[in-house]
């Protein structure tokens, strides 16, 4: 079975993802039931799985009338007090959608929120608001420690595995990247790529983890080199990755 995976648009910036084989389908995070809906009906597909990353609106406020509509497996994380679950989650736990004849992995990833899991598996992480596209999520809940762990974790996965994440953020983040290191040649090329696809008003997601490890600041943050460079311009006073991770979070906060 052909699968392809493809985003739905939702609010002004979001993107629920869509994983679908045949005439089956199952998103990731359905913060909005209508785009879902919706694209069902006009495609004709069954909804199979619902699967969730975190516990914010714009992730599940859709559930309440999809769940309605559909009786099928919502997945989510077990440290969530999310209603509408049909399958609590945690680390090392695998997903199985028998329709699509797909299989996830868990991997919990605390930072952003403390119940944040994401999904990996076939080359695809659906990695909600943890990691963005040369960004990462905003810390609502955990420590900077716990979202870099999270992070790093997502950058020992092989360099062509695909980031589907929540968020249409990417030239942003991009703008704050070369803020923080301005020479960085592989930023420079991306912000060129990226900037393209939005003029055509294409998404940016998913990117690849390898550029991921090559232009984004708060994965850069495990580099020798890059901390080097921080310490050089003030930014961070010690080699310490947690801190040098911690000090990028709370500037592009105020960015
Ligand atoms: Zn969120």
């Amino acid at each position: 079975m052909t699968t392809s995976v493809y985003p739905l648009r939702a609010f002004a910036d979001n993107y629920i993802w869509v994983i679908r084989g045949g005439r089956n389908a199952a998103v990731v995070d359905p913060g909005d039931a209508a785009p879902v809906l919706e694209h069902l009906k006009a495609e004709r597909l069954n909804l199979s799985d619902i699967l969730i990353t975190h516990h914010h609106g714009d992730h599940i406020g859709g559930l309440p009338e999809l769940t309605a509509e559909f009786n099928v497996p919502v997945y989510g994380p077990a440290k969530s007090h999310i209603h509408h679950l049909t399958h609590t989650l945690r680390e090392g736990d695998v997903v199985n959608l028998p329709e699509l004849d797909l299989s996830f992995q868990v991997m919990e990833s605390p930072g952003h929120t403390l119940d944040h899991i994401a999904y990996y598996g076939h080359g695809w992480l659906f990695c909600g608001d943890t990691l963005f596209a040369c960004g990462c999520g905003r810390l609502f809940e955990g420590t900077a420690a716990q979202l870099y762990g999270s992070l790093q974790k997502f950058a020992a996965l092989p360099a062509d595995t695909a980031v589907f994440c929540a968020h249409e953020y990417t030239l942003n983040n991009i703008r704050f990247a070369k803020a923080v290191d301005g020479d960085c040649a592989p930023l420079l090329k991306r912000e060129t790529a990226e900037a393209a696809k939005r003029a055509r008003d294409e998404p940016t997601v998913p990117s690849l983890m390898q550029l991921e490890r090559e232009t984004n600041p708060f994965l850069r943050c495990a580099e020798a080199d890059f901390r080097r460079m921080l310490r050089a311009k003030k930014i961070i006073g010690d080699d310490d990755p947690v801190r040098a991770f911690a000090a990028l979070r709370a500037w592009k906060d105020k960015f």
